[in-house]
């Protein structure tokens, strides 16, 4: 493939981070990787893999003469990594993310940004519970939801660029209001990973059944939720914090649904169990059927190593 960039620029070689720099290179979308980590340890494994041409801790120094720079951060360190590169970003340049909350992205790095700088916000829908360089694959993004953002009045051809982008990476595009896809996200990843954390949270304190025992037991549906609530700390503390609004709304309709359920099963209601079970099982199917799952076991999804490699629900 024709490369798209001259310079691109990785800020934060995690998970996503690396498993862009590994796409880029393998499909040639960049003549030049250059990779930006705040971690001396990221830095050095950069280096050891071999997934960038420049690997720096100087934000400066990385976004200088980039034509696309791309934040690959915890949505909670945005705003502070927009401001130390903001004066020293090249006009013409784009500038996107991976966040996965939309909204308070745009709110925290758009004021950072010179004139005639782009800004298109994306979310690969894509990942895994593991973090970190080595965790990160260069099939990652194929086919896959990548959901870009732009705020009003963006450039058309810096949206077009970074879809050709995320196309290039094997990821199907769609384009959305950043409002909109925190409300999707919000149900689709962010309370099916708030559910998680909550269930294993309450198994790990239950007095009278001893730690030993749930891992022990672990039936599917536990272990299952074990994967989503051993996802990263950092970045699902983040996503929660900035996303309270929709999290907040889609909480308060769960816990009003799971009333309804709890009252069906105390008034013995079985038809009522068996019709949600019937719409619910036709969900999973549609899911299967539209590609964005398997029904093989272990949703049947490796990332080469052998690894399960789940959505990450977000990890989404
Ligand atoms: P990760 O594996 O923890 O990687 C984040 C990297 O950014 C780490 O190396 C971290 O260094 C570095 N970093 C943190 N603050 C920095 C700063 N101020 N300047 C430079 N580097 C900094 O995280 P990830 O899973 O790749 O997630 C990154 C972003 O992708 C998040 O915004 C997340 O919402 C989004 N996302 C994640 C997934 C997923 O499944 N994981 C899926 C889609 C989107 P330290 O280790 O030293 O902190």
């Amino acid at each position: 493939m024709t490369p798209l960039f001259d310079r691109l620029t990785l800020i934060g070689a995690g998970l996503i981070g690396s498993s862009i720099a590994r796409g880029v290179l393998h499909r040639s979308l960049a003549r030049r990787i250059v990779v930006a980590d705040a971690s001396e340890t990221v830095r050095g494994r950069v280096t050891a893999l071999g997934l960038a041409d420049e690997v720096t801790g100087d934000l400066a120094a990385a976004v200088a003469g980039a034509d696309c720079v791309i934040l690959c951060v915890p949505v909670g360190a945005n705003a502070a990594v927009a401001e130390a590169i903001g004066r020293y970003l090249k006009p013409g340049a784009i500038v996107s993310d991976v966040g996965s909350v939309k909204a308070a992205v745009v709110r925290d790095v758009a004021p950072h940004l010179p004139a005639g700088v782009h800004f298109v916000p994306a979310h690969p829908v894509a990942g895994t519970e593991y973090s970190g360089p080595d965790a990160g694959f260069a099939t990652l993004f194929e086919n896959r939801w990548s959901i870009l953002t732009p705020p009003e009045g963006q450039d058309a051809g810096a949206v077009e660029t970074m879809t050709r982008f995320w196309q290039g990476l094997g990821s199907n595009v769609e384009v959305m209001e950043a409002s909109h896809h925190d409300l999707v996200l919000a149900i689709t990843s962010h309370v099916p990973h708030l559910i998680a954390y909550n269930l294993v949270g309450t198994a790990y304190d239950l007095e009278s059944v001893v730690e030993s025992e749930v891992i022990k037991f672990s039936a599917g549906g536990f272990r299952d939720a074990t994967r989503l609530a051993a996802s990263d700390p950092t970045m699902w503390r983040d996503v929660f914090l900035n996303n309270r609004t929709a999290v907040l709304e889609m909480v308060a309709r769960f816990q009003e649904d799971l009333a309804a359920l709890s009252r069906m099963i105390r008034w013995g209601d079985g038809e009522g169990l068996h019709d949600l079970f019937t719409r619910t099982r036709a969900v999973r199917r549609s899911i299967i059927a539209s590609g964005q799952d398997t029904a093989a076991p272990n949703f049947g999804r490796t990332d080469g190593s052998g690894m399960p490699a789940v959505d990450g629900r977000e990890s989404e």
